[in-house]
């Protein structure tokens, strides 16, 4: 007995460093704390792209201790110096948040008190957050206070839980699978394909719609296609539209699209995981006319709301169809099922203990207030036009005038091919880095895209990024004419 306590106490001893006592705290929380704030500080003075590898050794985990300080400067050096910087208000590529400051101290929070939010008899408080940032979403996307919803990692997660939904829902499975058609945009993001192959639906017939001028989905032509299929014995059950696509941020017509659902009794499913936040924008409200009819909708609070990676919501009409998926019991969670007082988080999700996500949405709303966020889209939107003007004046091509804040532009060489031009313009830009662009095809055309969505991106911004371009444009003539 005694070997025994004198073993444990030997052990307490050495695991006790996993638990840091209040003065071990106090220096590590001032270390990182003085590590956020020099990055924040500084962050304009980086480039928002830097290429290159990391030096592989640094990150190799060895199991002897090291000090924050040390591994800190690894961190600097090997991750934040490397690669596009989603926090920088320069970063113009993809689709950019930035990275809401309170919505980090939230994280803190989470992991420090290590709630369990995938139940509510586990944590009634930390479940009854996450719910009422799903009802707020619900009131803000006119869905009614009986649909459910579920805070997942991000906008591919909860496309694959509506997705599921409608597969459950219209019962498609075994030899319905092949009859069954689903009607959708090609703009729609390549996370709902991997989703009908990881959900067993990749032998479906997909009907990729006919696309209108503005790269919306042609409302027209939806109708006739679903008439022949029906006529050719086949069973349309879902069509999905995009609030915002990740190439032009074009949103398709959502209430049209509604209405040919209804009519047809098909699911309808909008992925709004860009464009969804933008509803708070009194000035483009009338663009999302129609995006209550949807059976099952995604937004993409770290996208729309500025949070930091790691957050995405979906919102689904029929609970019955979400549960026939999620919803499940067990022996060990007998304990749960007494408490149901509100709906669980694991039972409209795959996961079941997850990190306390919505504390990250909550607290920054509850800080802020909506107003800055409101003034965020509306000041996002106008430098979109501020900078497609610049553009212009530069000699720049631009694409239509957008739905929201993707847009596109390229230059129109004369004297040599116009994609080879801007694709040796596009490396000039990356090499330089200072401002961030990503590139797409448009109808084969090879063009840079434009992103502005970062709570950081502001005036001056734009401003370095046409300086930048004017730079970039002459490098390229000198390299190509
Ligand atoms: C970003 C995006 C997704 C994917 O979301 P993740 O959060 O990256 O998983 C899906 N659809 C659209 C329209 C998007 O913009």
């Amino acid at each position: 007995m005694n070997e025994l306590i004198s073993e444990i106490t030997a052990l307490q001893k050495i695991s006790q460093e996993l638990n840091p006592s209040f003065k071990e705290r106090e220096k590590l929380n001032q270390q990182v704390r003085e590590f956020a704030n020099n990055f924040i500080e500084n962050l304009d003075s980086y480039p928002a792209y830097v290429s290159g590898n990391p030096d592989f050794n640094k990150l190799t985990i060895h199991s002897i201790k090291k000090n924050l300080s040390e591994i800190l400067a690894t961190y600097n050096s090997e991750v934040v110096s490397k690669g596009i910087k989603p926090a920088s208000g320069k970063h113009l590529g993809y689709v950019p948040g930035g990275g809401i400051y309170t919505a980090a101290l939230a994280d803190f929070l989470a992991s420090v008190t290590n709630e369990y939010a995938g139940i509510y008899y586990a944590s009634p408080g930390a479940v009854a957050i996450e719910n009422e940032t799903l009802n707020w979403m619900k009131s803000i996307f006119g869905f009614p206070k009986s649909a459910v919803g579920n805070l997942t990692s991000g906008g591919s997660i909860a496309n694959l839980i509506a997705l599921t939904a409608a597969r459950d829902k219209h019962k498609i499975k075994n030899e319905k699978i092949q009859k069954s058609v689903l009607y959708l945009s090609p703009q729609a993001h390549h996370c709902i394909h991997k989703a009908l192959r990881i959900i067993g639906l990749e032998d479906l017939k997909i009907s990729k719609l006919d696309l209108d001028e503005f790269s919306k989905i042609d409302t027209g032509k939806l109708k006739e296609k679903i008439k022949q299929d029906i006529n050719k014995g086949f069973n349309p059950f879902m069509v999905i539209a995009t609030a915002g696509t990740t190439d032009t941020g074009a949103i398709d017509p959502l209430a049209a699209i509604g209405e040919i659902a209804k009519e047809n009794n098909l699911w309808y499913h909008i992925d709004a995981a860009y464009g969804g936040f933008f509803v708070l924008a009194e000035s483009k409200k009338q663009l999302f006319k129609g995006i209550e009819l949807a059976d099952s909708l995604v937004v993409d609070p770290h996208k729309g709301l500025f949070l930091p990676y790691g957050i995405g919501a979906v919102l689904i009409k029929d609970k019955e169809a979400v549960f026939h998926s999620h919803h499940y019991t067990a022996d060990y969670m007998q304990d749960a099922i007494s408490a149901d007082v509100q709906i669980n988080p694991s039972d409209v999700s795959p996961e079941l203990t997850k990190h306390f996500r919505g504390l990250r949405m909550w607290l920054p709303l509850q800080i802020h207030g909506l107003e800055p966020f409101k003034a965020s889209f509306e000041e996002k939107l106008l430098l979109t036009a501020y900078f497609r003007n610049k553009l212009v004046e530069l000699g720049f091509k631009v694409g239509p005038k957008p739905d929201l804040t993707i847009s596109y532009f390229w230059y129109p060489s004369e004297k040599i091919d116009e994609n080879t031009f801007n694709k040796k313009l596009v490396e000039f830009i990356h090499e330089n880095g200072d401002v961030f662009f990503s590139t797409t095809k448009i109808n084969q055309k090879f063009v840079i895209r434009m992103a502005i969505l970062s709570i950081r991106t502001k005036k001056d911004t734009i401003d370095t990024a046409i300086a930048m371009l004017q730079k970039c444009l002459i490098q390229t003539k000198k390299a190509l004419y």
